[in-house]
Formats: structure tokens, C-alpha cells, sequence
């Protein structure tokens, strides 16, 4: 198609599909034919913090089905209402690690910017569910102060857009965000970490493929995707076009009850996405954050899925299983070597894997 100046101007694809999430409980349920008893908690809960998910995402789910995994995701529960201790607002503690409006820094080599706090999705687990974006946001002023604290500390080799997610930007601001990053001479990398591709590919244009082409910058795209069933047909077309342009893709994925806490789904997870051309990355322990308790797997149970899911896949598609600890020079791997993964006596490699945990 030969882009005429008045179609360049319209709203495009991506930014109409996000307009048109659903953000109403009673829409949800009815539109995956479930029961209404669900719509007041919904209702109580969305109250803290909002339901919302884009229509292709909503399609990948299974009719009928409460416990699906995507719908668990995204589903605004009782559960959340319920006093949960040692769940927090900010259990990462980010607040302190800003160095300038929307910068974090904690780790040697790579800064990380706040660049929106908006997102097509609303994931129940997510860590800044509370997070004051109003007053963190790096974008405001057109990334000024951001933009000056990383030019003025010479040891950051690596930017990472964050947010909410970057990718919720147009790309005119992002265009001229990667563009001022592209000026400052120590930078290497720049890094995105968004869901979008995940749950709206369609943001994943020619326009925004321009876009990456145009940076002088090793590209690298940290999508997040937590169940296979999150992969469909129309996400796999979006990663191939990024790694056709050449962008490294990892995923990271939150260990999460009820949606991915088992070693054959994150074995299956990996191998989606492996045949999508993403290496898995992380797999974090569910950070402490209020509302969100009855997502979370204990350490020890997370570490002996981790055994199984050894003795399944090959090594390249084990993420690192990590936790965000404040005060820490980097994310902290969890687990050791574990026993589990010594071959048993008289184990052929053609055998499903059994292992006592
Ligand atoms: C997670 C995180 C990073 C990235 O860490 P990597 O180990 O490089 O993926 C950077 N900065 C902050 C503040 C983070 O929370
Ligand atoms: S996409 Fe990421 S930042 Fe946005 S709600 Fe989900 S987990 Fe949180």
C-alpha cells in the first residue's frame, strides 16, 4: 500500500485496538460466557485498581472457563481485598532508587526509565499496581532531567524504557526519545521491556519497525508473556518481524498460582517461544505487592519446579528464576543446583520425566 499523507495521519491500527479494551467486569464475563456471581467482587476489586484488557488478548481465553490462565491474569478477584501481611505498595522498594525524575539506578551499567505508566493490560500481580506515576514519570518535560542524568553519568552503557509500558507511547514520542538517546555517545543499548507485543501485536507496525531501524542502538526487546496459550498465531507474526529486523527478543514471565505453577506449562511456555524467536529470560518470584497474595508460590515450591523443569528442557530454555530484593546489585537468583537433577539409576533420556520433589 503506498502511503498517502491523509491515511499517515490516521489513528493507527494499534491505537484503536487499545481504545477499545474492555475495561467493564459485566463485559468480560459476558463475553466469555461466565457466571455473573463474579461481577461484584469484579466490581470491589477494580475499584483499586482497574480492569482492563485488550479483545485479542480476551480471544486467546477459554470460554466457560473461570480458572483460565490468561483470565487469571486479568480478572479483579475478592482475594485482592483481602488483608494479606507483608504485602506492600511499593515491595521493591523503587521509590529509593530514583536518581532523577522516572530513573531508576541500581545496577551497574543499565538505568532504567519510567517512560509512561500506562499499559494495554492490566495484570493483577503487577509490582506497580500503586505506583505514583503522576508524580515519577521520566516523560514529562520531554525527558529532560532523564535525559541529563544519563548523559552525565558515563558509566551507563545500557537504557531501559520502562514504564507502564514504553511501547504505550506514540511513536512520535518514542521516535523522539530513542532519537535523543541515540546522541548520547557512551550509550550501546537500549533495551524495552513491554507486553505489548504479547497482548497487542498489531502495535508491532511498519511504522514502529522504522522506528528501530532509524538508532544507531543494539536493540533488545524483553517481552512478557506467562502461558503458552498466550502465544497465538497473530503474536508469533509480530516477534518474526522484529527478529527479522534483527532485535534480540528474551521474555521474562512472573511465577504465578493458578496460571503458570507447574513445570510442564513453563516447559511449553519456553517452547512457544523459542518457536516464536524468544529466548526465555527471567522467571521472577512474585513480587510482595498489596493485593496480590494469592498469586504467589513460595520459594521452595518454586524451586523444586525449577528441578523439573531442568530435567526437561534444554539448558537454553531455562529462564533464570530471580527475586528483586532491595539494596541488591542485581536481581537475585533463587535456588541452587538441586539435587533433583541427578540422573536416577538406570534412566533412559527417552522417558518422561519423573522426579520425586
Ligand atoms: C530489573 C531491573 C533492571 C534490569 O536488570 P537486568 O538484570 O539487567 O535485566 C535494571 N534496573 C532496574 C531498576 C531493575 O529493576
Ligand atoms: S504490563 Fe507490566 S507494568 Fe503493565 S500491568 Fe502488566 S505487569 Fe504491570
Amino acid at each position: 500500500m503506498i502511503l498517502t499523507k491523509s491515511n499517515r495521519r490516521e489513528t493507527p491500527r494499534w491505537q484503536r485496538e487499545l481504545a477499545r479494551a474492555i475495561t467493564d467486569p459485566a463485559e468480560l464475563l459476558r463475553e466469555l460466557d461466565l457466571d455473573l456471581a463474579l461481577l461484584s467482587p469484579a466490581r470491589a476489586a477494580s475499584a483499586q485498581f482497574s480492569l482492563r484488557v485488550p479483545r485479542g488478548f480476551v480471544a486467546r481465553m477459554r470460554k466457560g472457563d473461570p480458572a483460565d490462565p490468561l483470565l487469571r491474569q486479568v480478572l479483579p478477584l475478592a482475594d485482592e481485598l483481602a488483608p494479606a501481611p507483608g504485602f506492600v505498595a511499593d515491595p521493591v522498594a523503587d521509590r529509593a532508587a530514583q536518581v532523577a525524575p522516572g530513573v531508576l539506578h541500581k545496577y551497574c551499567g543499565r538505568a532504567l526509565l519510567i517512560a509512561t505508566g500506562a499499559c494495554a493490560v492490566h495484570c493483577r500481580y503487577c509490582f506497580r499496581r500503586e505506583y505514583p506515576y503522576a508524580d515519577n514519570r521520566a516523560g514529562s518535560d520531554e525527558w529532560r532531567a532523564a535525559l541529563a542524568y544519563v548523559t552525565g553519568d558515563t558509566s551507563v552503557r545500557e537504557v531501559i524504557l520502562s514504564g507502564g509500558d514504553p511501547l504505550s507511547l506514540s511513536d512520535r514520542r518514542l521516535g523522539a526519545l530513542l532519537a535523543a538517546l541515540d546522541r548520547i555517545p557512551h550509550l550501546e543499548r537500549v533495551r524495552i521491556h513491554s507486553r505489548q507485543p504479547i497482548v497487542l501485536p498489531e502495535r508491532i507496525d511498519r511504522n514502529f519497525l522504522e522506528l528501530l531501524a532509524r538508532t544507531r542502538l543494539r536493540a533488545v526487546l524483553v517481552v512478557h508473556a506467562n502461558h503458552p496459550q498466550e502465544i497465538d498465531e497473530t503474536v508469533r507474526a509480530a516477534l518474526e518481524r522484529l527478529a527479522r529486523a534483527g532485535i534480540t527478543l528474551l521474555n521474562q514471565s512472573v511465577l504465578l498460582r493458578g496460571v503458570n505453577d507447574s513445570a510442564a506449562t513453563l516447559a511449553r511456555l519456553s517452547e512457544a517461544l523459542f518457536a516464536a524467536r524468544v529466548l526465555p529470560y527471567y522467571l521472577h518470584l512474585l513480587d510482595r505487592v498489596r493485593g496480590a497474595a494469592h498469586y504467589e508460590v513460595n520459594e521452595s515450591e518454586a524451586s523444586a519446579i525449577m528441578a523439573q523443569l531442568l530435567a526437561r528442557a534444554p539448558g537454553y530454555l531455562v529462564p533464570r528464576l530471580v527475586r528483586e530484593q532491595p539494596g541488591h546489585l542485581a536481581k537475585v537468583p533463587v535456588g541452587s543446583v538441586p539435587v533433583e537433577v541427578r540422573r536416577p539409576l538406570g534412566f533412559s533420556p527417552s522417558e518422561e520425566v519423573g522426579i520425586r520433589v
